[in-house]
């Protein structure tokens, strides 16, 4: 059967106020842009160690602090390179010798495969577990110096709790999808990790780390201990320079003004709790919708494990999801085609706190209208 879906329009009452659903890069707020545009010619093309920006670096710093509660002695690191440079960081200068991982999907596997290809560490353990399942909680033996697991696995639309796992290890969080759209309690974490373009509504190219006082002990310890480092990985170097409010090579200077700009506004708003939220508000449209649907549901089972920030919907297979896509992008509503590696008759919506609640329920009326149309076409 072969449709002419180019020609499906979706009435323009339909339609979501802003048609960004991606999962990373992500929907930027039109303010933010506006305040880059206006602070343009004093700001875009000067030096990043001069003033004007480092204020903007330590007004970030500072906004991530209050954002997430940060305990007395917790430091915030960034430098070049996104969330996938900081697991070779994290390779480099955060395991000691043997982590573990949990790993429910793609982006927690990558971070795995770091480790266990890097020569200079032990094999790690790996703890697996079904695509879409409710994700165990890690229990390292005495062998393991660093535990890692995902806040929210956005390949999939897995939420984990973020809990300390018993013993004394590392507690890493790869928080890049969740960071300033779900709650978690940092004493829980040592390096609480992410990126700009998900939830912080930014450009991507840089990493951000909330790190624990231990955290910063094993960057310490580690380097005194003579191990190599390429300096562009080296935490010891992002260490220094952060708290210089700088970056050790040149960073994106838009990318740092649409952050700080973004962390202020959720501050303004009412902080992670007001951001959070909004995020429960657009999952409980989209997974009420999906639920009461007889031709959708939500992929992740467990009502608990189902993330409030990307959300994972499949469909009956007499509904093509890639289809509904590609009308859905036609009509300007953009990305939210599944993980390319999942490989499921699945839509994956973000629902990020820069993403108006209304716009997933009017995205919600679109989908209806299109498998609609895509039937009787
Ligand atoms: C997007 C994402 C990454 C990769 O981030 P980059 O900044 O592109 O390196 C890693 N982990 C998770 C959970 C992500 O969502």
């Amino acid at each position: 059967m072969s449709i002419d879906t180019s020609t499906i329009r979706i009435p323009s009452v339909l339609l979501p106020s802003d048609g960004r659903f991606g999962s990373g890069p992500s929907k930027v707020r039109t303010a933010g842009i506006s305040a880059l545009a206006d602070a343009a010619s004093t700001y875009l093309g000067t030096s990043h160690r001069q003033p004007t920006v480092k204020t903007v670096v330590s007004r970030l710093r500072a906004g991530m602090s209050q954002l997430f509660s940060l305990p007395d002695g917790y430091e915030v690191l960034l430098a070049n390179g996104g969330s996938t440079l900081f697991w070779d960081a994290a390779a480099f200068g955060l395991i000691e010798r043997r982590s573990e991982h949990l790993v429910i999907g793609e982006f927690s596997s990558k971070f795995a495969k770091v480790a266990l290809n890097a020569p200079h560490l032990e094999s790690p353990s790996v703890i697996e577990c079904e695509t879409g399942s409710v994700p165990p909680l890690l229990r390292p033996d005495s062998s393991i110096d660093t535990c890692a697991f995902p806040q929210n696995e956005t390949s999939t639309g897995v939420a984990c709790p973020v809990i300390r796992p018993p013993g004394d290890s590392l507690v890493l969080v790869d928080a890049t999808s969740a960071a300033g759209g779900v709650r978690f309690d940092a004493n829980a974490t040592d390096v609480y990790y992410f990126a700009p373009q998900k939830c912080f509504g930014g450009d991507g190219g840089l990493w951000i780390a909330t790190c624990s006082p231990r955290a910063i002990r094993r960057i310490e310890q580690i380097a005194a201990s003579g191990r190599w480092m390429p300096p562009s990985l080296s935490l010891p170097l992002a260490l220094e320079n952060s708290r210089a409010d700088q970056t050790y090579n040149t960073p994106a200077l838009a990318t740092l003004f649409l952050l700080a700009e973004q962390v202020e506004w959720m501050l303004e708003q009412g902080g992670l709790e007001w951001a959070a939220s909004r995020c429960d508000q657009s999952a409980a449209t989209l997974y009420g919708w999906a639920d009461a649907s007889d031709f959708a549901s939500p992929y992740v089972r467990d009502p608990g494990s189902r993330s409030t920030v990307t959300g994972t919907i499949d469909f009956v297979d007499s509904v093509d999801a890639a289809e509904i896509a590609k009308v859905l992008r036609n009509n300007g509503i953009l990305d939210t085609e599944p993980y390319r590696k999942l490989g499921r008759n699945q839509l994956r919506i973000a629902m990020f706190p820069s993403i108006e609640p209304s716009d997933v329920e009017a995205l919600t009326a679109c989908v209806e209208y299109v498998v609609e149309a895509l039937a009787t076409a």
